[in-house]
């Protein structure tokens, strides 16, 4: 069964790439994840060189010029040396190496073209880690990425962030309710309004009904009950507001599509990285009851119609049940096609496995299910004793 770990490029940097490819063998996977573009963060790495690392938002290797010539948006440089030779010191252990690609979370680029960034039913553009995926340049950036990443020659690369985004707010008073949340994050910029219109949707419309909704709780209404379901939406903020809803799974989908032609043009292949598992468990790992499969929708992310373009799919299985973990899997599967790889991504420490025997249940639940592969997040943020307790799980 084919497996990672996830790496990312300080950790090298800090620990040497020597040791931590040593230590990656121990673990007993089949290869490494790296982050090749990655978004700005501020970690505890607990073996780290330092205990606090500071992540940017960067490129790790050299642009080639022929990709991103012409191109307003651009990558900012990060340790472009990081990729040197380590295709080979990966080949010399036997580890297969993939390219984690971060695509459309950039505060960096967003800070300097707050054109590009998402802007919500008010007219604000207040997310600038959020790059929206109908913007036409986006789009152009996201291929020439691809195909970047690709030509370092991994035997994958890894799509994170290509779909749209929840509502991130630092600073929140106001009781917004599930569904008020969702309506706030909608994007109502000039592309997705003209997406959502060339497919019929009243995109005005469904603007106008949003800053109605979302206008009242801010101003003391009683917050949305429930979870987000296409039913309960169309019952709190009507049919316009959901069609136009649905009209984001076609801008993600063509804009996967595009990225996944890119890639094979270069030779390798792409993953699809959904995180509605992780949206819905990161914090604690006890994600809501609606499988991660059935609630992708609220990303754009369309399972089942990405299924016919891409063959591998990475599920961020971010739960503390083992039976979750088969059942987002199960569900997964179901979606896009029994012929499609999926990947179930578990963390193997804190906060959703509290013992080596909750790791090794929650891998053979996922094999089970049908997962044909297993990654785990992460090298640089989990200790060397939840490190230790993956080769236990996957023997
Ligand atoms: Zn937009």
């Amino acid at each position: 069964m084919d497996s990672s770990l996830y790496v990312l490029v300080e950790d090298l940097r800090g620990e040497g790439v020597e040791k931590v490819l040593n230590r990656v063998r121990e673990c007993g996977v089949a290869g490494i994840t790296v982050g090749a573009v990655h978004h700005g963060s501020r970690d505890v790495t607990p073996h780290g060189l330092s205990k606090l690392t500071l992540r940017h938002d960067g490129a790790h290797f050299d642009l080639p010029d022929d990709l991103f010539a012409g191109l307003r948006l651009v990558p900012p440089a990060g340790y472009t040396d990081a990729f040197d030779g380590l295709l080979e010191a990966c080949r010399a252990r036997g580890l297969k190496l993939h390219g984690r690609t971060v695509f459309l979370r950039n505060g960096t680029l967003g800070a300097q073209h707050p054109d590009v960034i998402v802007r919500n039913c008010f007219g604000d553009r207040g997310y600038p880690t959020d790059l929206c995926p109908a913007h036409p340049e986006v789009r152009q950036y996201a291929v020439a990425l691809a195909r970047s990443v690709a030509r370092l020659g991994v035997d994958s690369v890894v799509a994170e962030g290509l779909h749209y985004r929840p509502l991130k707010a630092e600073r929140l008073f106001v009781p917004l309710g599930p569904m008020d949340a969702y309506l706030m994050a909608l994007c109502f910029c000039g592309f997705c309004m003209a997406r959502a219109s060339d497919l019929g949707v009243d995109a005005d419309m469904a603007r106008e009904e949003c800053a109605r909704i979302v206008g009242g709780v801010l101003d003391g209404d009683p917050p949305a009950e429930g979870e987000v379901t296409r039913a309960a939406l169309t019952a709190y903020a009507g049919p316009d507001v959901v069609s136009y809803a649905g009209a984001r799974c076609e801008t993600v989908t063509t804009l996967v599509s595009q990225v996944a032609d890119a890639v094979a043009s270069e030779g390798s292949k792409l993953v699809f990285v959904d995180p509605t598992g992780a949206v819905k468990g990161y914090r604690d790992g006890l994600p809501s009851p609606v499988l991660a499969a059935h609630d992708a929708w609220q990303l754009g992310v369309d399972p089942v119609a990405l299924g016919d373009l891409v063959s591998s799919f990475a599920v961020l299985a971010y739960a503390r049940d083992a039976a979750r973990v088969a059942n987002d899997v199960g569900a997964y599967l179901r979606s896009v096609g029994k012929g499609r790889e999926v990947r179930a991504v578990l963390r193997p420490g804190y906060p959703d496995s509290d013992s080596a025997e909750r790791l090794t249940a929650k891998v053979r639940g996922a094999r089970a299910a049908g997962a044909q592969a297993i990654d785990f997040y992460a090298y640089g943020l989990a200790s060397h004793p939840v490190l230790d307790r993956i080769p236990h799980a996957l023997s």
